[in-house]
């Protein structure tokens, strides 16, 4: 019987920003924020294996719009832990998509943090919880999270976490756009509509952490907030027809997550998830609407298979 060829498969979670508030810019012109990450059961699989050359192929519904070259986060951090560490070296790489991409839910951080996994594993590298701290760190902001996944605050650039106390599990439903938006021109606009506002300090309010206690989708709903909603929707406007068509369709609360154009709807339970999502399509506000449920864990491996 022939020897199955040797990879490794990381799954990793997309994330929504269940409150995004943004304060003043440090001194390299960076927004501090006070965020509530909350990962999501929509994921990537991203698969190394040892090969001659560096490759990379994407499949699944987004794979036209994703780099295969040193553009690509997960490729990069490949490259880089090939430079730095004489055991690795080039690798294929898979990753089969069904994270939106530049949708806000962070998947080219997700596929950067599963690539640091899956390298480390296939060649064994040993690489301690500091090293991928602060590879992940260097390649975004969005990484470290996605390698803890769950729920957790995060400060600084929001790449400094920390858990938060949760319970219960939440249903969402999930409006997307083909019409990506740009996380900078985001924060420009943000820049420019706050220009004459005073900006305090980033702080989580305290409602949202309480509603997350009390594992309650309703508190949670009335506690969602996003700093760059106003940016988002003034850039691509046919975002509030969205907000407003899945509240009136029953969902508990909306949001945009991180600098858009997805919209987060959160819903009662399973069953009004689905009813949410027949609604919306047949709508046609969105382009495309997916559900998906959280708490979910950071990147894991979900197959192994070491060279001999
Ligand atoms: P964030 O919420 O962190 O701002 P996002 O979800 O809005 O991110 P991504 O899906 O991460 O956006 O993609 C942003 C851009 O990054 C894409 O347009 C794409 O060109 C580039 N990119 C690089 N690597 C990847 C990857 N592995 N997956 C998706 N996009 C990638």
């Amino acid at each position: 019987m022939a020897a199955k060829q040797p990879g490794v498969t990381v799954r990793v979670p997309a994330k929504v920003n269940l409150c995004l508030n943004v304060g003043p810019t440090d001194g390299d012109g960076y927004h501090q924020l006070a965020t509530v990450f909350h990962a999501v059961d929509l994921t990537d699989d991203v698969t190394v294996r040892p090969s001659r050359h560096w490759e990379c192929t994407i499949t699944g519904p987004y794979a036209d719009k994703v780099p295969t070259g040193h553009a690509n986060l997960a490729m990069r951090v490949a490259q880089r832990l090939a430079d730095e560490c004489y055991e690795a070296g080039p690798v294929s790489m898979t990753i089969d998509k069904s994270i939106p991409v530049a949708g806000g839910m962070a998947g080219g951080s997700a596929d950067a943090a599963a690539a640091m996994i899956a390298v480390d594993q296939l060649f064994n590298l040993q690489l301690t919880k500091l090293d991928f701290t602060d590879l992940a760190a260097e390649i975004g902001s969005d990484v470290p999270f996605a390698l803890t996944g769950g729920t957790a605050f995060g400060s600084g650039r929001g790449d400094q976490l920390a858990p938060v106390l949760t319970t219960g599990r939440y249903e969402w439903v999930f409006a997307l756009h083909h019409e990506g938006l740009s996380t900078p021109k985001v924060y420009a606009e943000f820049d420019r509509l706050n220009a004459h506002r005073k900006i305090g300090f980033p702080q989580v309010p305290g409602e949202l952490l309480a509603a997350l206690r009390s594992g309650d989708p309703r508190e949670l709903a009335g506690a969602l907030s996003n700093d760059l909603q106003e940016a988002a929707v003034s850039l691509m406007p046919r975002l509030q027809d969205t907000i407003d068509t899945g509240l009136a369709e029953g969902a508990l609360g909306a949001i945009v997550s991180g600098s858009g154009p997805t919209v987060a709807f959160l819903t009662a339970d399973r069953s009004a998830a689905l009813d949410l999502m027949v609604a919306l399509t047949a709508s046609g506000v969105a382009d495309d609407v997916v559900s998906a449920s959280g708490p979910h864990p950071g990147a894991r491996v979900i197959s192994t298979i070491r060279p001999v």
